[in-house]
């Protein structure tokens, strides 16, 4: 699995796996999660899974099962973490825990380390068995609802160390912390190389015309991704430059806000031919990727952001980028060298026109990107930074670590 890689992750990520993969192998690696499909932390692990085995570490993936309510309940919680006002009553607290002590009951939790990603399944730490228990946080907690967060808080802190995405979302907690970005995988059908025959079979598909500069941005219809703002950059640049704006989302079934967010977005667009619109059904990965190939600019001109897999998946297709300067944007641009930060409708546009009008310094922007995501995005370098806090945390107190 590992040599699939080489030749596309730095050869140090892929040398320090397999010694990390020696001292581990034959040892037992578990993640648990909420779910097997949808969102970010599902479509890594499904990647990261055959990868870790592939290493000989016997790897599994389980996911923890709830009625309605165990969902609704985690929803709020996950809400109240990043920062939205709602009261977790003792009730809805005792539900969450019982639904894990079932799962705890059905699961077999027995494994050399833990991993459990987000609030829905932390509960599960009353009931481990032997190993290393590492809590996984993929939202952003760095401003939560404080009641909500020392409840939580009172579970995560029995594990034995804490992930976050961005320092910035850290707490203060006595146990050990890291901070693991999350990564993209270059061989998935998202970010695999194209042949130019399956570009034009999507463009021509979803009737993209390629004979003007394509502007893109990929995301839920959702207003802090700010896909109206996008709209008034993309009118701004038509007074000056001739392009066409692609915006393609899926249908955000879990949010009520997305089918209003959506018609707010037509209704902003009006009767433009050259805004198109496009509602991807699920698992489009092909053709988000081909549209990403077929873009000449991508934007994610998010007002607030977890991580932004987006601008990763971007920038490793070399496309000159424009992101919101939030959450983990700017983890990933480096202002002026691997693609621009805006705060503004107009920053968003001023950069636009600068990329349109110098494309030999926005293709050398683009290169730039790929080579930073090479260097620090790619599930290589993820994968390899989960089992070298393992393999810290089994030889914990050790000054030196050999491998
Ligand atoms: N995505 C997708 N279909 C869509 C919109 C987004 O598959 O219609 C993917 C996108 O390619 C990325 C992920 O969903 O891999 C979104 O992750 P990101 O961190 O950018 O934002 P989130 O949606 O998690 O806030």
């Amino acid at each position: 699995m590992i040599s699939h890689y080489s030749g596309i992750s730095p050869t140090g990520d892929l040398l320090l796996l397999q010694k990390l993969g020696a001292k581990l192998k034959k040892k037992s690696f578990l993640h648990i999660n909420s779910t097997k499909a949808g969102g970010g932390v599902a479509e890594i692990l499904q990647r990261m899974i055959p990868i870790m085995n592939g290493l000989g570490i016997k790897t599994r993936w389980e996911i923890i099962e709830g009625d309605d309510r165990f969902f609704d309940i985690t929803k709020k919680i996950h809400n109240a973490i990043q920062g939205n006002p709602e009261t977790i009553t003792k009730d809805m607290w005792d539900h969450h825990y019982e639904i894990n002590k079932i799962n705890a009951g059905r699961l077999d939790l027995e494994a050399n380390a833990v991993l459990i990603h987000d609030p829905q399944p932390a509960p599960l730490i009353k009931f481990r068995k032997k190993g290393k228990w590492i809590w996984r946080c993929h939202i952003d907690v760095s401003n939560p609802v404080k009641e909500v967060c020392d409840y939580l808080m009172r579970y995560c802190s029995k594990y034995n160390a804490a992930v976050f995405s961005v320092a910035r979302f850290a707490r203060a907690m006595a146990i050990d912390e890291f901070i693991i970005p999350p990564s993209i995988d270059p061989l998935s059908d998202k970010n695999r190389d194209l042949t130019h025959e399956e570009i034009s079979e999507t463009m021509n598909r979803l009737q993209i015309p390629v004979d003007r500069p394509i502007l893109l941005q990929v995301s839920r219809f959702d207003r802090f991704k700010d896909p109206v703002g996008v709209i008034e950059a993309y009118k701004t640049v038509r007074k000056y430059n001739d392009c066409i704006l692609v915006l393609a989302g899926s249908p955000a079934t879990d949010d009520p806000e997305g089918e209003m967010v959506l018609n707010e977005v037509r209704d902003y667009a009006s009767d433009d031919p050259d805004i198109h619109i496009h509602l991807l059904p699920p698992f489009s990965d092909r053709d988000i990727n081909a549209l990403q190939r077929g873009a000449t600019i991508i934007l994610q001109k998010s007002l607030k952001e977890g991580f932004g897999l987006t601008v990763s998946e971007a920038m490793w297709k070399a496309k000159p980028v424009i992101g919101g300067a939030v959450g983990g944007i700017p983890l990933q641009i480096v202002h002026g060298a691997t693609g621009f930060l805006v705060h503004s409708v107009e920053g968003a546009a001023f950069r636009i026109r600068q990329y349109l009008n110098n494309p030999e310094m926005a293709r050398r922007m683009g290169e730039k990107g790929r080579e930073y995501v090479r260097n620090n995005f790619l599930i290589t370098r993820q994968t390899r930074d989960y089992l070298s806090i393992w393999y810290s945390l089994e030889n914990k107190g050790k000054n030196i670590l050999e491998l």
